[in-house]
């Protein structure tokens, strides 16, 4: 079974910026993945909200196989078929008045590119961001991501961020001055913890921004495509953004991202004004555009709502005294422990069952959104052996 000790190897080559957990991936089909010792998991990492139609979908290893054949890369010097098609679905399925895209490769090159067009639009250098927020790596997207750790070693950063507390749209507003381009929002937040906001912030934040005349910037890089039970999560409040980021879900596991924009934001770009090289190929295209159809045709969005109070109502009726707090929406749910995240995730992976601590207290589930009762109760059973 196992060819080479990827282990060893990873320690050897590779720089050590991932404080992995001992499993080598070999193989995934559906919400399963297969260990290097031919071991199988129930994956409720998926790839960090990434895998949505599950590992290897026929249908969208299929396009894949098909465009790869036929035209990989070419260039954004010429027209596109394969990314005219996806933007044109893309559209179609986000909120109304969405209208534009650009397209990129991750969902930190989304959020530069919702900065930049907030900037060019408005004309104004201020971010209004969240606490606890995630945005990115990259030094723009960094400069507005709330975790000082992560910040710390690399600034200066991109000035004129403004962190404000998640979930107050009053300390928003007496943040927003005149030189503010853009309020930036997770519907949920999905690396501070599994944050969910009070009912009605989104609408307040939209409410605040057309009123003081700047962009409301919405970033659903890890709760679009269904994650949270609707399309996209911001659509439960009726909220229309100025620019939405996407990114994880949107290639069924191939690196793609996008921002989605209103013609009225849009219209602050022209041609040079923004670019990449390899941003909507022809394979990374065919990927998204099968897994949206994949994604509108097997209503992921729908099941992920069911499967999520599943999941939720389960992981709610553990009773013990490590769990803190249970929260999420759809399939992003979050277990708070009291002390350490870290040694629960490790104890799932050997009950069968992988997931991700996106801070040190909290067990993040965020399955493939095609999961069954069964998953759902297997990942329940789990959790309750291990925390009681
Ligand atoms: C993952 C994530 C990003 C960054 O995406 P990358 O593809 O890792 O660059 C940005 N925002 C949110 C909300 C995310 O969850």
């Amino acid at each position: 079974m196992k060819t080479m000790d990827a282990i060893a190897l990873d320690k050897k080559y590779l720089m050590q910026t991932y404080n992995r957990f001992g499993v080598t991936i070999t193989r995934g089909k559906g919400a399963y993945v297969w260990g290097d010792d031919g071991k199988k998991y129930l994956d409720f990492v998926a790839g960090v909200a990434v895998n949505n139609a599950g590992h290897c979908h026929p249908a969208i290893v299929k396009a894949i196989r098909e465009q790869a054949a036929k035209l990989i890369h070419a260039s954004n010097w010429f027209y596109n078929e394969k990314q005219s098609e996806l933007a044109e679905l893309l559209v179609g399925i986000s909120p109304k008045g969405l209208k534009r895209v650009f397209l990129c490769n991750s969902g930190t090159e989304a959020v530069e590119a919702a900065l930049k067009l907030a900037r060019k639009k408005t004309r104004k250098h201020k971010f209004i961001t969240m606490e606890k927020s995630f945005h990115g790596r990259t030094m723009g997207s960094l400069a507005i991501t709330w975790k000082e750790h992560y910040r710390k070693p690399y600034e200066p950063l991109m000035p004129g961020a403004v962190f404000v507390e998640y979930g107050n749209a009053d300390a928003a507003r007496k943040a927003l001055d005149g030189d503010v381009a853009a309020v930036i929002v997770e519907p949920v937040q999905g690396e501070g913890g599994v944050n969910v906001p009070p009912e009605g912030y989104l609408r307040e934040l939209r409410e605040l921004c057309s009123e003081k005349g700047v962009l409301l910037i919405m970033d659903e890089i890890q709760t679009g495509f269904g994650r949270c039970g609707r399309m996209f999560a911001c659509e439960e409040e009726g909220v229309l953004p100025d620019i939405m980021c996407v990114a994880k879900g949107l290639g069924g596991g191939f690196p793609i991202g996008a921002i989605v924009v209103t013609e009225e934001a849009s219209s602050a770009w022209e041609a040079g004004d923004h670019g990449t090289t390899f941003g909507g190929n022809p394979l990374g295209c065919a990927a998204a555009v099968a897994s949206l159809k994949v994604l509108v045709k097997e209503k992921l969005h729908l099941n992920a709502g069911k499967m999520g109070r599943i999941l939720l109502e389960g992981l709610n009726g553990i009773e013990s005294k490590k769990v803190k707090a249970v929260r999420g929406k759809g399939l992003l749910v979050g277990v708070e422990v009291h002390g350490e995240a870290r040694p629960f995730c490790e104890r799932l992976i050997k009950h069968g069952l992988l997931t991700s601590c996106p801070t040190k207290s909290v067990i993040r589930y965020s399955p493939p959104l095609m999961i069954g009762r069964m998953e759902a109760g297997l990942a329940v059973k789990a959790s309750k052996e291990v925390l009681s």
